[in-house]
């Protein structure tokens, strides 16, 4: 058993791994075979015994050995906030209190949180936020938006595209998918719109890829043209898929444009802001997402830009009656008609069981407020601006794009070795973590700016150390 004197020592264990690089590994990733690991953690025998707090503090110093330094300077690989102190604590609360709160009796004041979190991302996107439960009444059916918040980016794009479904073919719970229906996208969409569809029962066919532009973006003609050419088929849209920040680039497709033109025809446009929805904090990189309050639904991570552990994500309806009846036709949720006050979220997710992610997304707020998260987030894109025109000046690399977000696709060009082997050798040293990606059919290093310690000089320095592995062997 642990102790609450183990505890206060091994949480001040993790904020050192937090703060500074530990001396005996290396700085950033410190990737060994499985074998290895599991000896170091020590995972052997077939059953567990307990490990007792000297055990304990062993078996931690084994996991930080092996661990990923998100806060590290040179951790640039993927899209996954260093978690803040105040989603820290939301994770250790909830991880003691345990109230799933998808039903209100589970967890009166986590599932509060949720309601009034949702209420207030509502406000973000421009859309009404609605007033608490015990305040409606049915005349006001379907003035406000709604939303839930769910495990993930991936898991939220489904929930989303079931909604949309449903208003499409709204028998499709009783006799399954038309197999008219159709989805529209760009071919750089996130895999997760293709693994929704899959799981929906939509074949590969039944996803159309509209016509891009030169960074992968979506365009208002692209996708006219695509619709034109689904109705001609006799198709079926479910919804047109945009995206606020590209996951291999970080391209903001026009919102405003693509609208305007699902709305001319009546279709759901659902825009994946998982990435950049933590841009609508701040005053000045919002407009990145103009057209936005257009949209029909919206996914947006807390876990990449808004400082949040995994994983935190919100669906987001302009209208809920949407949201209200994405599982199933009959809205018969949207008064809680217990007699007892409250809200149950449990009929706008897949998940049955869900954390307390509200308190989550709220505690990472509350700890830097919502204007240090919007400093945040301008850091991270200003740095990649900077490393943009740094890397831009050497005569011996280049850029892919002009980044707009903080994603920034690069190579170096002298170089004899391939970017998957720069990247494996990169791995293998430790100090810099990155990851690639295949864009305008070329391999490119790509960086993702994430950690609140990096900075112009780490780009230097990662430059430096590619130029030597680029270098020929003497
Ligand atoms: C990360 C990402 C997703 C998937 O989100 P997860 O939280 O990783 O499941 C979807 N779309 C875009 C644009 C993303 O960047």
């Amino acid at each position: 058993m642990i102790s609450a004197t183990d505890w206060a020592a091994l949480a001040e264990r993790l904020q050192q791994f937090v703060q500074a690089a530990p001396a005996d590994r290396p700085a950033t990733v410190n990737l060994r075979p499985m074998r290895e690991i599991a000896a170091r953690l020590g995972l052997t025998g077939n059953t567990v015994e307990p490990l007792g707090s000297e055990g304990m503090q062993g078996f931690l110093e084994g996991y930080l050995h092996h661990a990923t330094r998100l806060s590290s300077p040179g951790f640039f690989a993927h899209q996954t906030a260093q978690p803040n102190a105040g989603s820290t604590l939301a994770a250790l609360i909830d991880g003691t209190v345990s109230n799933p709160m998808a039903i209100f009796e589970m967890g009166p004041a986590a599932a509060t949180i949720e309601y009034w979190l949702i209420g207030s991302l509502l406000r973000k996107l421009g859309w009404a936020a609605p007033p608490w439960p015990e305040e409606r009444v049915a005349e006001d059916m379907g003035r406000y938006g709604a939303g839930v918040l769910v495990h993930g980016g991936s898991l939220a794009t489904l929930t989303a595209l079931v909604a949309a479904r449903t208003r499409v073919q709204p028998d499709v719970w009783a006799v399954g998918n038309d197999p008219r229906l159709c989805l529209i996208c760009a071919e750089g969409a996130h895999y997760a719109v293709q693994r929704a569809a899959g799981i929906m029962g939509l074949g590969r066919r039944q996803i159309r890829h509209a016509a891009t532009d030169a960074r992968g973006a979506l365009t208002a003609e692209g996708v006219a043209a695509a619709l034109a050419e689904a109705e001609a088929a006799g198709e079926r849209v479910i919804a047109v898929i945009a995206t606020a920040g590209s996951t291999a680039v970080g391209a903001f497709d026009p919102l405003q444009p693509i609208a305007e033109v699902c709305r001319s025809r009546g279709v759901w446009l659902h825009v994946d802001a998982a990435h950049g929805g933590g841009f609508l904090f701040s005053a000045v990189l919002r407009q990145r997402l103009a057209g936005i309050e257009l949209a029909d639904s919206v996914v947006w991570d807390a876990h990449k830009m808004s400082r949040t552990g995994p994983l935190c994500t919100a669906v987001l309806y302009r209208d809920e009656r949407a949201c209200n009846q994405a599982f199933e036709q009959e809205a018969s949720y949207l008064f809680h008609d217990k007699g007892l006050p409250g809200f149950d979220f449990l009929h706008r997710t897949v998940e049955c069981t869900k954390a307390a992610l509200g308190l989550r997304w709220y505690l990472a707020l509350a700890d830097q407020g919502e204007a240090g998260i919007a400093r945040h987030v301008e850091a991270c894109v200003e740095l990649t601006r900077q490393a943009h025109a740094l890397i831009e000046a050497q005569p011996d690399f280049e850029c892919a794009l002009r980044p707009e977000a903080n994603i920034l696709c690069f190579r170096h060009q002298a170089g004899e070795v391939d970017e998957l082997q720069i990247r494996d050798a990169l791995i293998r040293e430790g100090r810099f973590h990155l990851s690639t990606t295949l864009f305008a059919g070329r391999r490119w290093l790509r960086i993702v700016v994430m950690s609140p310690a990096s900075r112009l000089q780490t780009i230097e320095a990662l430059l430096d150390v590619l130029r030597r592995m680029g270098a020929p062997a003497d």
